[in-house]
């Protein structure tokens, strides 16, 4: 059993439930590199932590990654 990286719990998939298990070393790897999205063996989702609900999707946080190109922010009604 692996522990989140965030809250050091048993690493569950807050989706499924399925305990996470990196298939190979690049996917362990990604679990603590906060820029690397790691998804879910059970349901294919992006992994989300069950106990913190920190999702494993690659975005540090609320940092701002110019690369990164998410939509953006809709402008209110
Ligand atoms: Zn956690
Ligand atoms: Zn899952």
């Amino acid at each position: 059993m692996f522990d989140c990286a965030y809250c050091e719990r048993p690493l569950l998939c807050g989706d499924c439930g399925v305990p996470f298990v990196p298939a190979t070393p690049e996917e362990y790897e990604a679990l603590f590199r906060r820029d690397v999205p790691v998804a879910c063996r059970g349901c294919r989702k992006v992994l989300v932590c069950r106990w913190c609900r920190t999702p494993y999707d690659g975005r540090e946080g609320d940092s701002d990654d110019p690369d990164d190109d998410s939509d953006p922010p809709e402008a209110g009604d």
